[in-house]
């Protein structure tokens, strides 16, 4: 049984929903009529056509019964940008929307919610300029600069589809999500800072077009934004300097690109909004290819709106006087919907950092809290497990005061990891929401609500309103009570995905295929005794336990000295990572299934030491001691791997397919495109060697 942690007095008192029987009230209200529900919600947007109840929700999720379709407040006429920014202009033009925090302790700048909306309309004018209409796909690669935000919502302004592609992915990649979305117009930016290192993306963005040419999808204007100010200033090297008017003379090409700023010069500020119906697509997004090659994700206007806009309010329990800071990239869901439009649909102050937390020194994450004064933060558990490692004192430094609720996203939490967040970071007064959520599901779909859930550190509680999970074992059964297996969803919400671009047949095979009436996550879940959820990982990364337990003869029976029978048992590899990250010498764990020639499936774990320690065979035992017992001694790993770094996804994930790959010592890695850091490769599958 785990701790329990109370919501925060203060935050209790005054909090949306600050009672656990509100809360169930209200979830209950939700299911039961969706219509209803969201209607009264819908009530706080503007609409060009009201949608009408009857037309509310329809859908099918079976597809033994034919296509499967989701839509919701058909008959509705809106814009999201109009929500964003022109809805709050009579009372909020002159707040701050945005407190731009650059990759150097000198680049800031704040953005009002008048400025924002005059520098959109200029660039929706830029885009029709160009020939983009309602329907037409933009694609955007850029750094976290207000620039990237601007061209998000210009797009929305005029009807154009964004595909936002994360400003660090290689000239493959960008090309890839060129050619599937059929790509003509780009906006991206001449390069960034990242820390130290200066990143030349006109370089990646020629590549990236001369790839897609190839391919015979040619892009045909590319608007530039001249961001690398330190240049510009004068203040880079003469090498770094020359390097940049190099790759500026041979990548430029007048006919297709051109600088955002002149482009902008002429743009008019007046910019009437192009009204949508509610099921037109309003983005495409890839999914992080954690588990394979990505996926393109398809959002559609109002049903995301909705959806972006409420778990904002309810989960961070946003307050109008909140400073809020979400730590992701735009290039991932968590920065569409929470750095983008769950703010600016509640007419929130946020800051959007451009940098890194360890630069220019390891505590930046905490300097811009303080400088800030940021109420709500939210972040990833790859980023607290990395801050972790520097100590107490990177943090005690600062006045962290102002935090009220700490979110995080993208990875299970290790309760070691939530519980020096929780102490450290808030203090232990502020609320902790670990938030689940996918690319598809457009927002939140478990998390505590601050004000109300008590929580468990590694759960990620309970459903958000309109979401209906489900455990499923095998068979696809639902399970009831306590229970271990696959997480699914019921009914739809109004924010999940309604198709993968381009490919609706791959849409109901991935998702809806394997249990007909479900949308099937993809994660493994458990329910504990007090209804509470934890996700467990991945499906891929579950074994299964009966072979494991069958042959460890260590653990005989009292009674028949047999070993232990646990059938069908699923275990996730992440109930072994958390325990090995509590060894005191331990940074992150990343634990896979290997086949085994006698067990069938065996623990195979690959563990970063803090620096300077290395993995001897005693230490080994020590770990081995410490998962029998956490878990059980059938847990106990089989093969132990130093490895000083893991491959992650760019967007920070642990990439456990490629582990697995390795460990079992496949050649064939599968799609390594969205991989963070290739070069690291070698190095693991030589550590393969030094197993202990
Ligand atoms: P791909 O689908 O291409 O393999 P991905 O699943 O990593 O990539 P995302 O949509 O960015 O792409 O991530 C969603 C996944 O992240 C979830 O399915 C889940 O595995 C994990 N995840 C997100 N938030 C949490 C959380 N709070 N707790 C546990 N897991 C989480
Ligand atoms: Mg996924």
């Amino acid at each position: 049984m785990s701790d329990i942690y109370e919501p925060p007095e203060g935050l209790k008192a005054s909090a949306h929903i600050h009672a656990m029987q509100d809360y169930r009230n209200r979830y209950a209200e939700s299911i039961g009529d969706p219509a209803k529900f969201w209607g009264e919600i819908a009530k706080g947007f503007h609409w060009q056509t009201t949608p009408t109840a009857d037309k509310f929700l329809t859908y099918n999720f079976d597809i033994r019964k034919g296509p499967i379709a989701i839509k919701w407040m058909e008959d509705g006429v809106t814009n999201i940008c109009y929500n964003c920014l022109d809805r709050h202009l009579p009372q909020k033009g002159s707040q701050i929307a945005f407190y731009w925090e650059g990759n150097d302790l000198e680049d800031e700048k704040t953005i009002t919610y008048s400025e924002l909306h005059r520098e959109v309309c200029k660039f929706a004018n830029v885009l029709k300029r160009n020939g983009v209409k309602k329907g037409d796909c933009v694609a955007v690669y850029m750094p976290m600069i207000p620039e990237l935000i601007i061209s998000m919502l210009a797009c929305s302004r005029i009807g154009a589809v964004h595909s936002i592609v994360f400003g660090g992915y290689s000239a493959e990649s960008l090309a890839a999500r060129i050619i599937d979305g059929g790509i003509r117009t780009l906006v991206t930016a001449d390069g960034v800072w990242r820390g130290n290192k200066l990143i030349h993306s006109l370089e990646v963005v020629d590549q990236a077009m001369a790839i897609a040419k190839k391919a015979g999808h040619p892009i045909e204007k590319n608007v530039v934004v001249r961001h690398l100010i330190r240049l510009h200033h004068g203040n880079g090297s003469a090498s770094e300097k020359e390097a940049y008017e190099k790759i500026l003379a041979s990548s430029w090409n007048n006919e297709r690109d051109s600088w955002w700023e002149d482009e902008m010069k002429e743009a008019s500020e007046q910019c009437d909004v192009e009204w949508m119906q509610a099921e037109d697509p309003s983005f495409i997004l890839y999914t992080s290819g954690s588990t394979g090659k990505p996926k393109g994700v398809l959002h559609t206007v109002a049903g995301y709106m909705l959806f972006a806009a409420t778990t904002f309010k309810f989960t961070f329990d946003f307050r109008p006087d909140d400073v809020y800071w979400c730590t992701a990239d735009i290039g991932w869901i968590t920065g569409h919907t929470y750095v983008t439009y769950g703010p600016l649909l509640n007419g929130a102050t946020s800051v959007l950092f451009e940098g890194t937390p360890f630069y220019p020194s390891n505590d930046r994450f905490w300097q811009v809290i303080q400088k800030y004064k940021v109420s709500k933060f939210y972040t990833a558990p790859t980023a607290i497990r990395a801050l972790m490692k520097f100590g107490e004192d990177f943090v005690d430094k600062y006045d962290l005061s102002s935090l009220k609720v700490l979110g995080t996203v993208g990875e299970p939490i290790n309760p070691e990891a939530w519980l020096w967040y929780h102490k450290y970071v808030g203090n232990s007064k502020a609320a902790i929401v670990d938030t689940y959520w996918q690319t598809e599901t457009g927002g939140h779909v478990l998390t505590p609500l601050p004000g109300c859930t008590p929580t468990k550190p590694g759960s990620a509680c309970f459903p958000f309103f309109g979401v209906i999970p489900v455990i499923l074992d095998e068979e696809g059964k639902e399970l009831e009570g306590p229970a271990e297996g696959y997480i699914a969803f019921k009914k739809p919400w109004p924010g999940i995905m309604r198709t993968v671009f381009g490919d609706h047949k791959r849409f109901e095979q991935i998702y809806f295929s394997r249990f007909p009436g479900y949308y099937m996550t993809g994660d493994g879940a458990k329910r504990d005794a007090d209804g509470y959820i934890w996700i467990t990982g991945r499906i891929d990364d579950m074994l299964n336990c009966s072979g494991t337990y069958c042959f460890d003869f260590l653990q005989l029976t009292p009674q028949t000295k047999m070993p232990l029978m646990h059938p069908g048992h699923l275990m996730s590899t992440a109930q072994v990572e958390s325990a090995l990250v509590e060894h005191s010498n331990v940074v992150e764990a990343a634990v896979v299934s290997c086949p085994h020639p006698v067990k069938g499936e065996c623990l195979y774990c690959y563990v970063t030491p803090m620096e300077g320690v290395h993995i001897d065979a005693s230490m080994a035992k020590e770990l081995r001691i410490l998962v029998r017992e956490k878990i059980a001694p059938f847990a106990s790993p089989d093969y132990i791997q130093e490895a000083i770094h893991l491959p992650k996804t760019r967007s920070g994930k642990i990439m456990r397919r490629i582990l697995r790959q390795i460990a079992a010592n496949d050649p064939d890695l599968g799609d390594t495109s969205t991989m963070a850091d290739s070069t690291i490769i070698p190095s693991l599958q030589e550590g393969r060697r030094k197993v202990v």
